[in-house]
């Protein structure tokens, strides 16, 4: 819900002129306006964009200089693995002229250059005090401003904080026993020390086989005695193919760096590419392989991940990659056993973050290079002289450790965070982090976190969302100046909601499947939360523009003259309806009411034919039937185990007017293997050539005809539902009532997919759903009028809502979507079904759409639904609902 924004008088914009906060108020004057945490790529570009706006700023690192993970992660064989050339600012495009990368991926010393060229030439060193840890950042809420204390002594305060503290820049502890005992050396890569490491002639052993390990080993193996790996999961890793910067990618970006870099914001991940929507199986088998082959061969991640549209939802698609892989693997790696344990099994590619290496898996076919599958062979301890597994003892000089970070969030609660109240961050978090945006949370009013959980992160280029996210957070501050606002936070019902919607996105694709540190599953104790926001810079970017374009919609401003709010929820609908409805927007298709029936139908069979079939089932058949007047189409889908099976009886959607059994099929194909039940689509007569009641006569019709031939059918005699979707499911719900009245056939549930139920236009879900959202209120209106007289919509054969009594109809599982003009029509009739004392369990299907709940592998967000749907028909099945037994 919006709510109106409230704005006290004297708000409106009247001063764009820098004026300290304290100037306009008689609060204290903080000693700085802004406290930024960490001085990586993150703190340096607040650093400039911060004091070029004229704000009083201290920025406090950890490390003795800057650089961040850069900095940190000095380990051999650091590299990026995004192209270089996307992997920099963007505020500074003169690097043609005074910065050139050597290489496609730079290496870490080079990297660490770039930084420091840049913090050079702005002059951004005297904003940085180093080898300084913030321990603590509380909010004065009298005051309104922070209070920041560090390791090194400071107590100041400041009116914001910014956390640029990094995702990946808290390393996971060792979590191995008896490391103290070890009296060798020991390296984490994460904390790798600033003079060189000499391995040559050492017994190295390195822990881990993330992308640090991956890009470490094989340089470790160039020098070293011998290395043992231990694994404890393998990874899929892609050649880097390093080399050049791409003389194709330098063409495209000289000819016109703008464009560039404004086609990396407007990206799926930061760099410039557009996102697939080629489904894996819409092309031939050899075209795959040839597209994978691809990917392989221009060594680039988001390409790799990029190849087909549903690679991170669909598992198929996911499982023939990951084939794919495994079998570059295993032709690569000698050691039939060896490769065996590279390969990974137990989650889909690219759920977790996959590596981009330089001859990592032919380090194994190395002589001194030796894998240790740590899931066979667990690691007991460590002891004085190396590691003891289960089943052996291992004497090494050196041991490094590549096992990764707290992600995400571990930087910012190792700071005692605290906000209104004393509320502690840790504690708010303690379930998982909530945040608005990814960049505020609420109860913490001026702290912004920078590629915080719930924006695109460690999913993107993360110098493309770092610079997104400062310019954001800039902007703001600008804004709050501009309007005499001290102090921004957001509400607790616009977290909420962005919380959930990133659960959504991460709901309808394959990586809540791995045991990665994406869902904080590498840290033990940590909560299991998908961390980042998967849905693309792109729509990131668009919803934050949009945020700001409402008026900080979901957010609260205050100051010292006046306070505003303009509540509510940026993003509603599910994310894949929200796409699917973009796309079917920017196509500008006509809308059926505006055509002639003749055409309409013709529109809506040519629609039917470019979508995903839906699942197998054992058998389709196709028949007729014996409908009220004539021969009747029917299609029945058989489930793929031994029958007998309940039957479902289902009608079709289409207002009447439109639709057959084919434009129902995926549905009716995902119904048949979910339920386990035979399903058969009953056609029946169309209007304006036949009007109401025709479609109930031949509805009533094809019941009797299933129920008379069940056996013949090779369904269950006595076990025989209905459904139906949009009209329907107005059909389904009439036929229930009436077979009740006529004492027969028995119908033992009735499904009821977004039915129209009395046709009422001025509910209020056809004034809020009018348009917009596929079906409208326009649709609706043609397809009744087409279908039955003005003066027939209260005969309870159109309106089932309108008969009297309900009662003593079968059980109902009755789906009403969020953004349907039907929707408040299915609601009150799963209230009449409750109140009458019909079981009725009522799905209000949340961010939905009048059709989106029907469209199998395209909106992924409606499978949990129709699975409800399905566990309710199984529910009706159960023998005790049988007619024999409920006698
Ligand atoms: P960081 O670079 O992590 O900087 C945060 C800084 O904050 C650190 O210096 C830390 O010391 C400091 N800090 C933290 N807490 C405190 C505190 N309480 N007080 C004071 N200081 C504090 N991303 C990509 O997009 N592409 C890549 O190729 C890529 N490669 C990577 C390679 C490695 C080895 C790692 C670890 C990460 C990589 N990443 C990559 C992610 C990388 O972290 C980001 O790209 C980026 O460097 C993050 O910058 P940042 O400024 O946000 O955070
Ligand atoms: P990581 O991906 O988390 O990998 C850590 C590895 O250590 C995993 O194989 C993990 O196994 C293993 N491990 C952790 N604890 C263990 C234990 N107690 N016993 C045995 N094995 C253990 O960490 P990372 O390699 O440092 O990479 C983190 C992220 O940083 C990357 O995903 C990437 O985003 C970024 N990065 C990028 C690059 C680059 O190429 N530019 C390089 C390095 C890092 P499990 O999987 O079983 O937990």
């Amino acid at each position: 819900m919006e709510y109106p924004i409230t704005q006290d008088a004297g708000l409106e914009a009247r001063d764009d002129r820098l004026v300290t906060d304290s100037a306009r108020t008689d609060r204290p004057t903080p000693d700085v306006d802004v406290v930024v945490v960490g001085a990586g790529i993150a703190g340096l570009y607040l650093a400039y964009r911060l004091s070029r706006a004229g704000h009083r700023l201290r920025v406090f690192e950890a490390g003795d200089d800057l650089g961040g993970t850069w900095y940190w992660n000095r380990y051999p064989g650091a590299r990026v693995d995004v192209p270089s050339i996307d992997y920099m600012y963007s505020f500074d495009p003169n690097w043609q002229r005074d910065w050139q990368w050597s290489e496609k991926y730079a290496t870490q010393p080079e990297i660490l250059r770039y930084l420091n060229h840049i913090a050079d030439k702005h002059d951004l060193r005297r904003h940085i005090t180093f080898s300084t840890r913030v321990r603590q950042a509380g909010w004065d809420d009298g005051a309104s401003l922070w209070r920041v204390r560090t390791d090194g002594g400071d107590d100041v305060s400041a009116r914001f904080v910014v956390m640029a503290t990094g995702c990946l820049s808290m390393p996971k502890q060792a979590e191995v026993d008896g490391l103290e005992s070890f009296t060798g050396e020991v390296y984490f890569t994460s904390r790798w020390p600033h003079d060189p490491v000499d391995f040559t002639g050492k017994r190295v052993a390195v822990i881990g086989t993330g992308s640090s390990g991956v890009q470490s080993i094989p340089v470790i193996a160039e020098e070293a005695r011998e290395v043992v790996v231990f694994q404890r999961t393998p990874t899929f890793s892609i050649p880097a193919r390093n080399g050049q910067v791409s003389p194709e990618r330098l063409a495209l970006f000289a000819a016109n760096e703008a464009d560039y870099r404004s086609a990396a914001r407007m990206s799926p991940g930061g760099i410039p590419m557009e996102r697939s929507i080629t489904p894996t199986f819409s092309v031939s088998e050899a075209e795959r392989q040839q597209r994978y082959e691809r990917a392989w061969g221009i060594g680039e991640l988001f390409e790799a991940i990029n190849v087909y549209a549903d690679v991170l939802s669909n598992p198929a698609a996911n499982h023939e990659f990951a084939e794919f892989f495994r079998n570059k693997i295993r032709a690569i790696v000698d050691d039939p056993q060896t490769a065996s344990d590279l390969c990974p099994t137990d989650y889909p590619v690219a759920t977790k973050r996959p590596c981009l290496d330089t001859n990592y898996y032919a380090t194994y076919n190395l002589p001194h290079v030796r894998l240790v599958n740590v899931r066979k062979h667990p690691i007991r301890q460590i002891t004085e002289t190396g590691i003891d597994t289960a089943h052996e003892a291992f004497t090494f000089d050196a041991i490094v450790f590549a096992t990764g970070f707290d992600a995400v969030t571990g930087a910012i609660t190792a700071v005692d965070i605290t906000g209104r109240d004393d509320a502690a961050l840790k504690d708010k978090w303690a379930d998982g982090p909530q945040t608005y945006l990814g960049l505020t949370t609420a109860g913490f009013p001026n702290l912004f976190l920078i590629t915080g959980p719930g924006s695109p992160s460690v999913l993107s280029n993360m110098a493309v969302s770092i610079e997104q996210h400062v310019d954001w957070v800039l902007d703001c501050l600008g804004h709050l100046r501009a309007h005499g606002f001290a102090a921004i936070e957001p509400t607790a019902m616009a977290e909420a909601g962005w919380t959930q919607h990133v659960n959504d996105c991460a709901d309808i694709t394959l990586f809540p499947a791995a045991n990665s540190w994406y869902m904080g599953a590498n840290v033990p104790g940590k909560p299991r939360v998908f961390l980042p926001y998967p849905a693309g810079v792109d729509f990131y970017r668009a919803t934050c523009d949009e945020v700001v374009a409402r008026d900080y919609l979901g957010f609260k401003l205050s100051g010292p003259e006046g306070s505003m709010c303009n509540d509510g929820l940026v993003r509603r609908l599910q994310p894949d309806v929200e796409m699917i409805l973009i796309q079917m927007a920017a196509m500008n298709l006509p809308t059926l009411d505006s055509m002639p029936v003749d055409e309409a139908r013709a529109f809506y069979a040519q629609m039917s034919t470019t979508r995903p079939p839906g699942p197998d089932v054992g058998e389709i058949v196709d028949g007729v039937l014996p409908g009220a007047t004539g021969d009747l189409a029917y299609r029945l889908y058989r489930p793929p185990t031994p029958g007998p099976h309940p039957i479902v009886v289902f009608f079709h959607g289409g207002g009447w007017v439109v639709g057959d059994a084919v434009s129902d099929d995926p549905l009716c194909r995902d119904l048949c293997v979910r339920s386990d039940a035979i399903v058969i689509s009953a056609d029946y007569r169309h209007a304006p050539e036949h009007r109401f009641p025709a479609a109930v006569d031949d509805a009533m019709a094809a019941v009797r005809w299933v129920a008379d031939n069940a056996e013949a059918l090779g369904g269950m005699p006595g076990r025989l539902a209905v459904c139906g979707w949009s009209a329907g499911g107005n059909l389904a719900a009439v036929v229930s009532r009436l077979t009740r009245d006529a004492g027969g056939p028995h119908i033992v549930g009735q499904v009821l997919l977004t039915p129209p139920t009395d046709g009422d236009l001025t509910r209020a879900s056809y004034v809020e759903n009018a348009d917009g959202y596929g079906l409208t209120t326009a649709l609706a209106q043609w397809c009744y009028d087409h279908y039955i007289d003005p003066a027939d919509r209260r005969d309870p054969r159109f309106a089932p809502l309108c008969a009297g009594d309900l009662s003593g109809l079968p059980p109902a599982i009755v789906v009403t979507a969020e953004f349907d003009p039907l929707r408040d029509e299915g609601k009150a009739y799963a209230a009449a079904l409750d109140a009458a004392g019909v079981p009725v369990e009522h799905v209000r299907a949340r961010g939905h759409t009048h059709q989106s709940l029907t469209m199998v592998d395209v909106a992924l967000s409606g499978a949990p639904v129709r699975a409800r749907i399905a566990n309710a028909l199984r529910g009706f099945f159960l023998p005790t609902r049988t007619p024999e037994t409920a006698a």
